[in-house]
């Protein structure tokens, strides 16, 4: 089960929790904002601690700008050991709509991607305005096993 876009690790925690206790893996994605912080203002370091003895199979950052994904990518990979990764959005949301953008073509998220499994991250996807195209340049672009 992936639980995604959590903005605390109380909430994640009992979402992972559960997943525990149906006896099914889990993994968990948090949003973060420009300083690498959830928004609820907790520190990647917060996150690893919040969720000890429960860590998700995979602890990701999502649905924040790829700059931002690669500063709490960065921050967690000081403090957690475990399987991390990261799937950013590309472009703006415009309320009520998303707007596609060109700022990260789907080579510059391969960029972003690799930066990514630098730092760690070992499962990397797309959220919010990224397309079966950059998903497609990730597939082509990226190692087909990482080490573990
Ligand atoms: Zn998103």
């Amino acid at each position: 089960m992936l639980f995604e876009t959590f903005n605390s690790s109380k909430e994640a925690r009992t979402a992972l929790e559960a997943a525990s206790d149906l006896g099914i893996p889990g993994w968990g994605g948090f949003v973060c904002d420009w300083t690498g912080k959830l928004l609820n203002g907790e520190t990647a370091a917060q996150v690893a601690a919040g969720l000890k003895g429960i860590e998700p199979d995979v602890l990701l950052f999502n649905c924040a700008p790829v700059p931002d994904i690669t500063l709490a990518l960065s921050e967690l990979a000081k403090h957690y050991d475990q399987p991390m990764g990261g799937y950013a959005h590309v472009g703006r949301f415009d309320p009520p709509d998303w707007m596609f953008t060109d700022e990260y073509p789907p080579d510059q998220y391969l960029a972003a991607g690799r930066e990514w499994i630098r730092l760690g991250a070992q499962v990397i996807g797309g959220c919010c305005g990224t397309t079966p195209m950059h998903i497609e340049t990730l597939k082509q672009g990226l190692p087909k096993t990482l080490p573990v």
